[in-house]
């Protein structure tokens, strides 16, 4: 890792009615310190937030600098938002998964979208996953004095040649030394595991899953839960790739083998622990897990349950549903085909309100070669390529998992605007259930 000196935190947005908003700080002004300490990340910033008296650096947008006190409650939040959260900059992974995504993506594309992440920060923050191979000790006993936790931990093999092979580093090894640090620290990680069909299936995955469960014990279990997701792999994939793409024979053998462990877990350890992604389902062309299995849901934006916890949201907020809408309208509801079939009863419902015509638009992804798409994949160019020249009624209905964070982008770095006008037809991102019920009938 290589520790990068920190910048003043620049400011983007001073939230209305704000003591920031009050006090008169503008977007473009920068954070250089609080109470005499330069904040490194919004770790740091909530930390040092947290005081009644604030005595803050600050630099305008002409590289004028003030000095501003605060008096406010200790809990009470300034309203201000930043371009980034980390304001020494990223920790850069120091690994190379062969079924790396970024590495999976055509050439040519603006620089950020080939940076590759492994920070704790951003774990801790938004729920991304790390690695925990490039952590420095002063990291370490960061993550120990601030408490951060949980964090959510690529494990993907607990034997240390298997992991190290995958990671393509000799660091990865030490995984379950980490994992007792974290026991220890009584601290707390979700995990995942990414299977790579011939390289840590079969027994490895037994033994993954059986190392990790190990660790769920005691009133504060180190590990919380662990998502099992099959590798995604694309068309632009390094052609010396060792990669198999996850079949659906293989699919069937991971949900049996997952299953009957969860059977037994179940048993020894009160939680069914371990889950499955909705993906090895789609593969296998199954049934999705009742609602019952997911417990409170805690590897849900990892893709773990999300479809039967968005059918739930939906058969729960369709009793609201009026019988009919005026004036009538018509949407097009875009989402992966792998959804298609699991979907069908929403759209049934959403087409039995009177004046409402939803047509379903189920597309793989040609940008990345897939076959079976989920709706987080789409890009514009699939979007645009596949409904040019369709009537697409009033709007478009665009789940806005496919937008990245925060962003108004797809994947491929199209943004909705552009979308919009290419196609001529209004878009309206949706952020689940409600929202897609909303857009509909108001
Ligand atoms: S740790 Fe993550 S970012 Fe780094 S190479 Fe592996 S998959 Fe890519």
């Amino acid at each position: 890792m290589s520790e990068t000196a920190i910048r003043p935190a620049l400011i983007t947005k001073v939230l209305p009615d704000s003591i920031a908003a009050e006090i008169g700080f503008e977007p473009g002004d920068r954070l250089v310190a609080i109470n005499g300490n330069q904040p490194r990340d919004l770790i740091d910033y909530q930390f040092l937030c947290a005081d009644e008296v604030l005595e803050l650096e600050v630099l305008d947008a002409a590289g004028i600098a003030h000095q501003i006190e605060i008096e406010k409650d200790y809990d009470e939040d300034l309203g201000l938002e930043f371009d980034t959260a980390l304001f020494d900059g990223l920790i850069q992974c120091n690994n190379r998964c062969p079924f790396c995504f970024i590495d999976q993506q055509p050439p040519g594309k603006r620089q950020s979208l080939y940076l590759k992440d492994d920070d704790y920060r951003l774990s801790f923050l938004y729920g991304s996953y790390l690695t925990l191979t490039n952590l420095t000790q002063r990291e370490w006993e960061r993550i120990s004095r601030l408490r951060l936790s949980p964090l959510y931990v690529s494990v993907h093999a607990t034997e240390p040649e298997v992991r190290s092979q995958l990671l393509k580093n000799p660091r990865a090894g030490q995984i379950l030394q980490q994992l007792k640090w974290f026991q220890e620290q009584r601290l707390q990680i979700h995990a995942q595991v990414v299977v790579c069909p011939g390289i840590n299936d079969g027994v490895h995955l037994e033994r993954t899953l059986l190392d990790l469960a190990s660790f769920h014990c005691g009133d504060l279990p180190a590990v919380a839960s662990v998502a099992v997701v099959p590798v995604g792999l694309t068309r632009f994939r390094p052609t010396e790739g060792e990669l198999i793409p996850v079949s659906r024979e293989k699919a069937r053998e991971v949900i049996h083998q997952v299953r009957s462990l969860q059977d037994k877990l179940r048993i020894s350890l009160g939680s069914t622990f371990v889950w499955l992604a909705d993906e090895w389902f789609l593969i296998a062309a199954q049934e999705l897990p009742p609602e019952s299995e997911y417990e409170d849901y805690p590897q849900i934006d990892n893709g773990v349950g999300s479809i039967r916890s968005f059918l739930k949201q939906f058969s729960d907020a369709a009793q609201q549903l009026p019988q009919r809408v005026s004036p009538p309208r018509r949407f097009t509801w875009v989402v992966g085909n792998a959804v298609e079939k699991a979907f069908g009863p929403i759209l049934h419902q959403l087409n039995s309100v009177v004046g409402l015509e939803v047509n379903m638009c189920a597309l793989c992804s040609d940008y990345w070669g897939q076959a079976i798409t989920v709706t987080g994949l789409l890009t514009g160019q699939d979007l645009l390529q596949k409904l040019q020249g369709r009537d697409l009624g009033d709007g478009i209905l665009l789940p806005a998992v496919m937008l990245k964070y925060g962003d108004s982008c797809f994947l491929d770095d199209m943004t909705v605007e552009e979308l919009a006008r290419q196609l001529n037809t209004p878009i309206l991102p949706v952020r689940g259930v409600e929202e897609l019920i909303e857009t509909c009938i108001y």
